[in-house]
């Protein structure tokens, strides 16, 4: 049997990976799967309608009604599937990828991604042709519906309003023509905030930048920080799940500093809390999160399996190193509007600007690097890597994490689509954390050719 769900839902390349056929029977699928009442939203990619019209076909033809809420961000559409007591949820939508893609992320009536075992469930229903298709007379509707209005209210509804307002503060936001120009710019308005946007037309082109926030393609919202004085800027990826901040001069911060930013805050409220994150967030979350009492909850990498875990645990707040942060209170989801919004109130209730914020939290020196291995060698490699390495600290869970005395870490993990390892690395200091990813990637070039031989 083949795989159709990746790390976050499904993707592929229009017409060609995904089609439309493919969609209509996963649609149908899922329906079978979750029950009578699915909620239906897309992104603004050229493809979404024709991905909408097929998976709204494949619902209705195992009886599903559809509620359409037309074009949204995903965390509105899972805002929706939760607080509107649907059954579950289909976002067509391909994230961060490039225009060509598409995809769908699957929601439980709970509003988060389906847990990996009812993907497992829907694939088999999938691959065993699908479901039987209901008699005419049973076939769904289809009702038009709106969210957007009571999820903005729900995002700002999380945040001491009256105080942000109070503080008169200029926002640039950059939507990266994604469906974050939707929202984002309302939440900002509605807290008193000066709103200046660039990339704020809906285009499922993406003619402003690619759709995935990084530093080296921000250089737009860094000349509209600088221009109008703003105090803060922030990008959003294509379905504004994520979200990615500039201080007020324009420096990026990468996603594991607003991530460590929002859960200090976070831990000054709710002293001994614990905290969700997986297993490749930094050093800076930990110490944070254990110096207010606190314990961390280790995840699997995947923003899924930070969500679920916070689900099955009741845990109320989590995170990605990659610029997602899921606030509970609000839903237990990445939201870059709801990230926006409690950065806000950071800044309004400290009084002082975000790079002096950002400033105060602990900082660690991290390196990425990749390096070959057949697919097939990949457990036989860990192993190996675990008896030849010693660590005093080693975890499991996904891949191998080698955690030494100092504190400094490695993580090895094998990729799901390619037949590499990618290495996340972590120290004190940037020679010490390029020394460890130099050595480890020797070792595993080494180990992978004596088993190859
Ligand atoms: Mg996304």
């Amino acid at each position: 049997m083949g795989r159709l769900f990746g790390t976050n839902g499904v993707r592929g390349v229009a017409n060609k990976e995904l089609t439309s056929e493919l969609v209509t029977r996963l649609a149908a699928s899922c329906g079978h799967v979750l029950g009578k009442n699915i909620a239906l939203g897309r992104d603004g990619r050229v493809t979404s309608p024709l991905f909408r019209d097929a998976a709204a076909s494949g619902l209705q033809s195992v009886g599903c009604n559809v509620h359409d809420f037309g074009v949204l961000p995903t965390p509105a559409l899972q805002y929706a599937v939760k607080h509107l007591g649907l059954d579950g949820g289909l976002m067509i939508t391909a994230s961060h990828n490039p225009p060509e893609f598409n995809g769908v992320k699957v929601m439980a009536a709970d509003g988060v991604e389906i847990p990996r075992r009812v993907e497992d469930e829907i694939e088999g229903v999938y691959f065993a042709g699908g479901p039987k298709a209901v008699e005419w007379d049973r076939v769904g509707e289809v009702r038009h519906r709106e969210v957007l209005g009571l999820y903005v209210d729900a995002v700002v509804s999380k945040v001491d309003a009256s105080l942000i307002r109070s503080k008169n503060l200029r926002v640039a936001i950059d939507p990266g023509n994604g469906v974050g120009t939707l929202v984002a710019p309302t939440v900002a308005q509605r807290l008193g905030c000066h709103v200046y946007t660039v990339n704020a037309e809906l285009d499922g082109r993406f003619p402003g930048r690619q759709s995935e926030p990084r530093p080296d393609n921000l250089g737009s919202l860094k000349e509209l920080v600088k221009a109008t004085g703003a105090d803060i800027g922030v990008a959003f990826d294509g379905d504004a799940d994520r979200s990615i901040f500039l201080d007020e001069m324009g420096e990026v911060l990468w996603g594991d500093r607003s991530f460590a930013l929002v859960a200090r805050d976070y831990m000054g409220k709710h002293h001994g809390a614990r905290v969700a994150t997986a297993v490749s967030s930094s050093n800076a979350i930990v110490e944070v999160v254990e110096g207010a009492g606190g314990s961390i909850h280790w995840t699997r990498v995947g923003s899924v399996d930070v969500s679920r875990a916070m689900v099955e645990n009741g845990i109320d707040f989590g995170g990605e190193e990659n610029g997602g942060v899921m606030y509970g209170p609000h839903h237990p989801v990445r939201d870059g509007s709801m990230t926006l919004a409690l950065i806000l109130g950071i800044m309004a209730e400290r009084g002082e600007p975000l790079s002096k914020l950002v400033a105060e939290l602990p900082t660690y020196a991290q390196s990425k690097d990749k390096v070959r291995c057949p697919n097939e060698l990949k457990q036989r490699v860990l192993e190996a890597l675990r008896t030849k390495v010693a660590a005093p600290r080693v975890d499991a869970m996904d891949g191998l994490k080698l955690v030494f005395a100092d504190g400094s870490w490695i993580l090895v993990r094998p990729s799901g689509t390619e037949p590499i390892f990618r290495l996340y690395a972590e120290a004190d200091t940037q020679p010490k954390v390029e020394k460890l990813v130099s050595e480890n990637k020797r070792l595993i070039e080494e180990t992978v050719k004596a088993l190859s031989a």
